[in-house]
């Protein structure tokens, strides 16, 4: 059997939706396919889906505070209902704690106040308003349970930190992707769900489609990689693996859910806290549960795995991230029963992601989104729909990358930012806050 389309996209996670629907908006009818029942079934439905505007560069910080607009206008940018109703942004704001190690926030700052973002910096009685059930000894530098000085206090406290209102979660990220899938198929999108993409057809050098498992093709010359953890290999399978300087690889992650401490309703007056002095952030979970979640400090362990193979099961992980936060949250009840979400973040070199063409004409990748790109799907998807556009065109991306501009925040941004070719870029924080 075979089908035709302008593009194919291989993967339906939030940011493969998002490409999908403004693919569409720009008159190219596309197939996305993914070997789950389901769009956003992937790591998609394990991500804690943070809505937040603080990074470590400009455009970073850009990119991000213009897609918290679109979940702010989340029916406007959809165009279209979904039977099983639209997802929900609570946006109870982000609140960052000022450390050494974090440079008090000066550089987040100043990007922010670059691109006019809210933020408040509060003291430490104002930290304790909001957080009556927080304690803010410092324990720096975060440390492993079987260390010694695990759980003795550092130098001073926690003195301040910075307030961003626009910020928050999204409460089910799977079904937000299902509401980007409902558009996308109203804009002239089709989906195939329980196939692999096995193979990508090439008509000399460039693209021409893609085989599935079941040996269907679908034939189109463009086709875009957004296979998450799996991206790597489906650029191998392009053979677009030789020119890029920046690679992509499966990262475990495990993310932790506890209740909230008796007598404290985390769920409605909580917020998002990201705290590197324990290296862990945090949000409310629904049940008055807290999920924690790691920011990668250098104590732990790294486990890079293969995508397709590695192991589902919580480890010891998940204990060192709960009594992290439990220096924090002296009162918190650590149940013996490990509850939460193990699953992969697509890592780069750089834990900024890759935007951009390949050395194959007509393959494209939007990958290494390092576990923050939940929130950027929407204004990815705009971004990489203009890049295939721009390319497409007959422009060489590569020595003139596209500018692009965020609607929202009047911002133009140099593309070629997200280069698959670029230098590591030295001012990324190197861990999922990007
Ligand atoms: C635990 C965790 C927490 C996170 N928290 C946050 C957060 O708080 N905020 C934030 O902004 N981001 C967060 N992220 C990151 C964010 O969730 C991801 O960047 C985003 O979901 C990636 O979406 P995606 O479209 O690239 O696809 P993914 O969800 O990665 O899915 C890729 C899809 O490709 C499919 N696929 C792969 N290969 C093939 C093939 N050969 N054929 C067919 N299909 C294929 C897979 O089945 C899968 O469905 C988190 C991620 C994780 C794992």
């Amino acid at each position: 059997m075979t089908q035709k389309a302008d593009a194919i996209v291989i993967g339906a996670g939030v940011i493969g939706a998002a490409i999908a629907l403004e693919l569409n908006r720009v008159g190219m009818r596309t197939v996305s396919v993914d070997k789950n029942p389901a769009s956003g079934y992937g790591p998609t439905s394990a991500s804690c889906a943070i809505i937040r505007v603080h990074y470590s560069t400009l455009d970073g910080t850009a990119f991000a505070y213009e897609g918290y607009h679109y979940w702010r206008d989340w029916a406007d940018y959809l165009g279209v209902d979904d039977e099983r109703g639209l997802a929900e942004f609570r946006e109870m704001g982000c609140l960052v704690m000022c450390t050494d190690h974090n440079d008090h926030m000066r550089k987040q700052t100043a990007h922010c106040d670059a691109l006019s973002i809210p933020y408040e910096k509060w003291n430490a009685e104002q930290i304790l308003e909001r957080l009556p059930i927080y304690d803010l000894t410092s324990y720096w530098p975060p440390k492993r349970m079987d260390d010694p000085a695990f759980g003795q206090p550092g130098e001073g406290r926690v003195e301040s930190a910075i307030f961003f209102p626009t910020a928050g979660y999204i409460t089910d990220p799977q079904l937000s992707t299902h509401n980007i899938q409902r558009a996308a198929e109203s804009a002239g999108a089709s989906f195939v769900f329980g196939r692999t993409v096995t193979e990508i057809l090439k008509s000399g050098d460039r693209v021409s489609g893609v085989r599935l498992d079941d040996g269907t093709e679908i034939h189109a010359p463009v086709v875009v990689n957004v296979a998450g953890p799996l991206s790597e290999n489906v650029n191998a399978l392009a053979g677009a693996l030789d020119d890029m300087t920046i690679t992509t690889k499966a990262l475990k992650q495990e993310v932790v859910h506890v209740p909230a401490p008796d007598g404290f309703d985390f769920f409605a007056d909580g917020l998002v806290v990201s705290d590197s002095d324990v290296a862990v952030y945090c949000r409310p979970e629904k049940g008055n549960f807290i999920l924690i979640g790691s920011e990668d400090p250098e104590c732990d362990t790294r486990e890079w795995v293969d995508a397709e193979t590695y192991d589902r099961d919580f480890t010891e992980q998940w204990t060192h991230q709960a009594y992290r936060y439990a220096q924090r949250v002296p009162s918190l009840g650590i149940p013996s029963q490990m509850r939460g979400v193990v699953d992969l973040y697509d890592v780069s070199d750089d834990w900024i992601p890759i935007y951009d063409k390949s050395a194959v004409p007509g393959f494209y990748m939007a990958i290494g989104s390092s576990g923050n790109q939940f929130k950027n799907a929407p204004i990815a998807g705009k971004m990489m729909a203009a890049l295939i556009q721009y390319c497409e065109a007959g422009n060489d991306h590569d020595a003139t990358p596209l500018q692009f501009d965020f609607p929202y925040i009047n911002y133009r941004t140099n593309v070629g930012f997200y280069s698959r070719k670029r230098e590591i870029n030295k001012d990324s924080s190197f861990s999922v806050l990007g």
